[in-house]
């Protein structure tokens, strides 16, 4: 082939790889904002699409945490270079009403600056076992701090133990910024060991792990082409 055409086909293909994974990234994050407003402006019309708290897919080793619209999955991206570590889980107003249940049996900690935020050790990964993994559940806050973490579970609280079904608090919407609250959901997700007993940085995408085969539904962006998320 001569240089030019080489230098097209090139550009071409990658033009298309390109083109590819931004459809592959924001594709599906871009339906599932889609979807999500369309659930939020008629929850009661949408009453289908939500999982309710303390219900497990088929033999999957969790059960859901909180009542609610699985609007975004795991790898979806807000903003370039960024990919969800989890799952969001969006109740319906009143703030602070929803309860948020503990998916499985673990020692739960609070750090002593933790507004709406609880990570739970479960010693042994009930799909993994010899893996010790960290379930990780947030915005149990409203957009000031006012923290809606149950009372059993103080700031600076650790290595609880915690059944699965246990009440941990309530969803809220807390995001850091009070001008700028999420809109009221659990953020959920499980967050790898260091090795040495103690969680993983959860800001990172890799030190989180899929949801998918731990709650038994496609949680992954990519692998959650059907809708609505819920048990088949
Ligand atoms: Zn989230």
């Amino acid at each position: 082939m001569r240089r030019p055409a080489f230098l097209l086909s090139a550009l071409v293909v990658a033009l298309l790889v390109g083109a590819y994974f931004a459809w592959r990234t924001w594709g599906g994050s871009a339906s599932r904002l889609l979807r999500l407003r369309e659930y939020m402006s008629e929850p009661d019309a949408h009453g289908g699409w939500i999982v309710r708290a303390g219900s497990r897919c088929g033999t999957a080793p969790f059960i859901f945490p909180t009542d609610g619209y699985i609007g975004f999955v795991r790898g979806d991206s807000f903003r370039p270079l960024h990919r969800h570590q989890g799952i969001d889980i969006f109740g319906q107003p009143p703030l602070g009403k929803t309860p948020v249940l503990s998916a499985y049996p673990g020692y739960l900690t609070r750090l002593a600056d933790w507004k709406s935020s609880v990570i739970v050790r479960v010693p042994q990964d009930p799909l993994q076992p010899g893996r010790q993994i960290w379930l990780y559940y947030t915005h149990m806050a409203d957009e000031s701090g006012n923290s809606f973490i149950a009372p059993d579970f103080p700031a600076g609280s650790q290595e609880v133990p915690v059944a699965a079904g246990a009440l941990l608090g309530y969803q809220g919407d807390y995001s850091g910024d009070p001008d700028n609250p999420v809109g009221i959901h659990l953020h959920f997700s499980i967050v790898r060991d260091d090795g040495l007993g103690r969680f993983r940085n959860e800001l990172e995408f890799d030190n989180t792990l899929p949801l998918s085969p731990y709650l038994g539904l496609p949680l992954e962006s990519g692998e959650a082409k059907t809708w609505p998320i819920v048990c088949p």
